[in-house]
């Protein structure tokens, strides 16, 4: 039986549940938030992402954001499955809970924005018409990109943003951080966003994250670009 469904039934509230945190391993934590299964087989991205590297970046990375994100919040006390909740107030809980959020949010975010890969997989209606209108032609806008993702320092994430003024932008966050969170120097609601981090990318391009770069756009889901620009 889930954790919360057990808790509920016995008509105890969560605070009246509340269980050391660290050495007893997962199960020992509320499950406020679930890790969700890649939209594709792990193997569907090849060769521009290898299964390996889908494998480990899904199973073990986002697996372990969705993990501490539910110990952090137990250890704080904050009893919330709402992530938007979390990160609109990010500056103001602990460091553990910003971090694992954002790692919890943006991968969920990444997943459906990549499908198999196309050879000339660019952007049609509504999202070349932005595009275009925000940054003149497609080769232009995955040029800008492709130089703010480049001048990410150690890791972190790009984005193209769309503001409160209905503007595209494009726009990078360091860590896990992302521009839906108070914390961001440039905030807005991401349309596209790609992972930086060298586990995205390092078992097959190593330290060529240019190449890495150039040969994402091969995956990039324009159909998932178009409903987040929708919005
Ligand atoms: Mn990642």
């Amino acid at each position: 039986m889930e954790r919360r469904a057990f808790i509920k039934m016995a008509g105890l509230s969560p605070l009246a549940l509340k269980l050391p945190i660290g050495s007893s391993g997962p199960g020992y934590y509320h499950d406020h938030f679930t890790l969700p299964p890649l939209p594709y087989p792990a193997s569907a991205l090849e060769p521009v992402i290898d299964t390996q590297t889908m494998e480990i970046h899904h199973g073990r990375h986002h697996k372990g954001y969705v993990e501490n994100l539910n110990k952090a919040l137990d250890y704080a006390g904050i009893h919330t499955d709402d992530i938007m909740d979390i990160l609109s107030r990010t500056s103001t809980l602990d460091e553990r809970i910003r971090n694992n959020a954002g790692g919890h949010w943006n991968h969920s975010f990444f997943w459906p924005l990549m499908r198999p890969p196309r050879e000339n997989n660019v952007p049609e209606g509504i999202v070349r018409d932005a595009i275009q209108g925000s940054f003149g032609n497609f080769a232009s806008f995955q040029e800008l990109f492709k130089k703010v993702a480049m001048g990410i320092f150690g890791s972190g994430w790009a984005w193209l943003i769309k503001t409160s003024s209905g503007s595209l932008e494009i726009t990078s966050t360091p860590n896990q951080d992302n521009p839906l969170m108070d914390v961001a120097k440039e905030r807005g609601t991401p349309i596209l966003g790609l992972d930086v981090w060298e586990h995205a990318y390092y078992l097959k391009y190593q330290n060529k994250r240019a190449d890495y770069i150039d040969n994402w756009w091969k995956v990039v889901n324009w159909d998932t670009v178009a409903e987040n620009l929708k919005g």
